[in-house]
């Protein structure tokens, strides 16, 4: 893929766009429609399908991933209620679209995702945008116990479980949030840490993500 880094007028004038469509569909937090109208997705794309990098939609990112939808980012952003400084742990970094999107709201970003090509491309693409969150090469269906625990944890791939590894890993007053569901949809499911053992689990809408593989996963 060749990329390009030129945040053009069309491109700027695209993503204001972006944000009102986003609004239309729900979408509330100002700093989470800020962070979209910031961050500039059409860098993840090769220059050829910069149309597609401003339509709410999916789209592919090689090694069979995909960046997810807008609308999908900013809904489960917006269910992280970040504060400025939280720690957030991503799992599934893909090109790094949403890690960016969690900085922009003033998260510190720990991110790890499985495939070796992806991570790879990543961890030369985000620095260069100006974002260094801190990246890991392997399977977060176990979390990361080294720099646990977190304020908020994020997983991009679809579960079949809500993996017990990082509810452990989750600070008593964090959310996590998650795609559960099988291979053709799932639900969106906040978990909040209310006590050591003691959680309060929400079921919301559905999407359609990639799967999550690894230990505690597909
Ligand atoms: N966050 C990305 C974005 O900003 O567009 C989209 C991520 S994509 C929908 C899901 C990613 O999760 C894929 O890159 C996939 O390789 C990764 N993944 C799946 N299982 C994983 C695991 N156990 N650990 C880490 N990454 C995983």
């Amino acid at each position: 893929m060749a990329y390009k880094f030129i945040d053009n007028y069309k491109e700027q004038g695209a993503r204001k766009r972006l944000v009102e469509v986003l609004k239309k569909k729900g979408i509330e937090d100002e700093n989470v429609l800020a962070a979209i109208a910031k961050v500039p997705r059409h860098f993840f794309f090769d220059e050829t399908f910069w149309n597609q990098a401003y339509k709410d939609i999916a789209f592919p990112i090689g090694a069979g991933q995909t960046i997810s939808q807008p609308y999908t980012v900013a809904y489960q952003t917006e269910l992280l209620h970040i504060k400025k400084g939280d720690k957030v742990l991503e799992i599934g970094t893909g090109c790094g679209y949403q890690t960016c999107v969690l900085m922009e709201v003033g998260a510190k970003v720990f991110t790890i995702e499985r495939q070796e090509s992806l991570y790879e491309r990543t961890i030369k693409v985000l620095p260069h945008m100006g974002y260094k969150p801190k990246f890991f090469l392997g399977d977060g269906s176990v979390g990361i116990a080294s720099d646990a625990p977190y304020d908020k944890i994020i997983v991009t791939a679809g579960a079949p479980t809500v993996p017990d590894l990082l509810l452990r890993q989750l600070k008593i007053g964090g959310i996590l949030v998650i795609p559960v569901g099988d291979e053709k949809s799932q639900k969106m499911v906040t978990v909040l840490k209310t006590a050591e053992n003691d959680y309060e689990r929400h079921v919301l809408d559905t999407f359609r993500f990639v799967p999550l593989v690894g230990d505690r996963a597909w």
